[in-house]
């Protein structure tokens, strides 16, 4: 049997009369119907196929197929963005009266969803700590439906044993929801510990230079089924373009994780003990509070290093500034190293307390490692933390 790497490299459509090699553009808004009687069988679902780009696309089903293959999915449905699948997520399964109980770390628009949108609607959520899973049980409650959590969170790096979530979903009978940007489906696959559901922002490390917008959605039929009639009438589809952009993508997904990963780990371990640093943060550096786990469930690190630079706000600012590699922008797994101060960008509209709840210092620096030579990362760090010295 072919692993799944070489199957997602291989996976192309029907060959049009052209005999193209790579997966032409399917830049149509609808399909044709060949009789009025195809047409019918087609809305009546006795037929499979494609009639218009709000439902699926071949551009869009190719990348749908590659995701199942890395996530070992049954099924999925792409969506323009990340918050649009996070958001159909949500809207598809639940309903008024339901309760979800979330990792405090979610990323940031994640978090106006739970606390701002879906409370319109009468649909509660509960946060619990990453660090404390000894207190989740409790937190479930009898309305509770579906559990959602990001693990490494961002920017706090945090880690769920998804070994032990996985168990705790199965006794309670509650849809486990996993947003895997940050690991990919090439470091972790949540569905094997038993989620049901795998988010993805195809706009980070999927896309991985920092070109389009996508998201997905991947996991158990049924609620498939139900996310798609969701999104089939409310309109998030991902555009055919950048689908054919993501699925070309993934075929180079493992190699640039690897780089990603690699690069990622031997600038922690240079930062780690940096004078001018009051902590660094990677989950496959022995000093993570929960290296040994990350080592259980990952199979790298990831490319995200986040660290606190000595002098809080106004230091984070003067580093940022002193950069000349890395680029001062709010997006993450590009093939351009970038650099983010979550206080005053991504987590800015938190409260003060809500990101002392989630570890997020004025000092905070997140960095999504690139594909440069890592010695020129790591001049460039250095030398703008040295140039910003007290
Ligand atoms: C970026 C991101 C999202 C949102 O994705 P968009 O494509 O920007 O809409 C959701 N979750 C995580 C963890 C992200 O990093």
């Amino acid at each position: 049997m072919e692993n799944n790497e070489t199957k997602v490299i291989r996976t192309h459509p029907n060959r049009s009369e052209f005999r193209e090699h790579s997966t032409p553009l399917y830049l149509t808004s609808s399909f044709t119907f060949e009789t009025a009687e195809q047409g019918r069988a087609l809305f009546a679902d006795e037929l499979e196929g494609n009639i218009y780009s709000r439902f699926s696309n071949p551009n869009t089903s190719e990348f749908i197929d590659k995701m199942c293959l890395l996530e070992g999915a049954e099924d999925g449905f792409a969506f323009a963005t990340g918050m649009a699948a996070v958001f159909s997520g949500f809207g598809a399964i639940l309903q008024s009266g339901d309760h979800i109980l979330a990792s405090r770390s979610v990323f940031g628009s994640s978090h106006q969803l739970l606390t701002k949108v879906l409370s319109k609607w009468g649909i509660t959520h509960t946060y619990a700590d990453a660090a404390r899973p000894e207190e989740w049980e409790a937190l479930i409650q009898p309305n509770t439906k579906l559990i959602f959590i990001e693990t490494p969170s961002n920017p706090q790096l945090e880690l769920i044993d998804l070994e032990w979530l996985g168990n705790l979903k199965k006794k309670h009978n509650l849809i486990l929801s996993v947003d895997n940007c940050f690991a990919t489906p090439y470091l972790q696959t949540p569905i094997s510990y038993g989620a049901d559901l795998v988010i993805h922002s195809a706009t980070k490390f999927i896309d991985g230079q920092g070109r389009v917008l996508g998201g997905i959605i991947v996991g158990r039929q049924d609620l498939i089924d139900e996310i798609r009639f969701f999104a089939r009438h409310t309109g998030p589809a991902l555009s055919p373009f950048n689908a054919w952009i993501l699925s070309k993508s993934l075929e180079t997904l493992p190699v640039r994780m690897d780089r990603h990963c690699q690069s990622a780990l031997t600038l922690a371990e240079f930062l780690d003990n940096h004078p001018e640093l009051e902590s660094v943060l990677y989950p496959f550096l022995p000093s993570h509070p929960q290296y040994e786990l990350a080592k259980k469930q990952m199979k790298q690190g990831g490319g995200i290093v986040t660290f606190v630079v000595k002098g809080g706000y106004a230091r984070a600012h003067q580093f940022m500034d002193a950069l000349q590699i890395a680029s001062k922008t709010a997006n993450l797994g590009d093939t351009r190293t970038t650099v983010t101060h979550p206080a005053s960008t991504t987590h800015s509209k938190l409260t003060e307390s809500e990101r002392t709840a989630v570890g997020i210092s004025d000092g905070l620096i997140r960095i999504s490692v690139g594909l440069e030579n890592v010695n020129d990362l790591i001049a460039d760090i250095d030398q703008a933390l040295v140039a910003t010295k007290a």
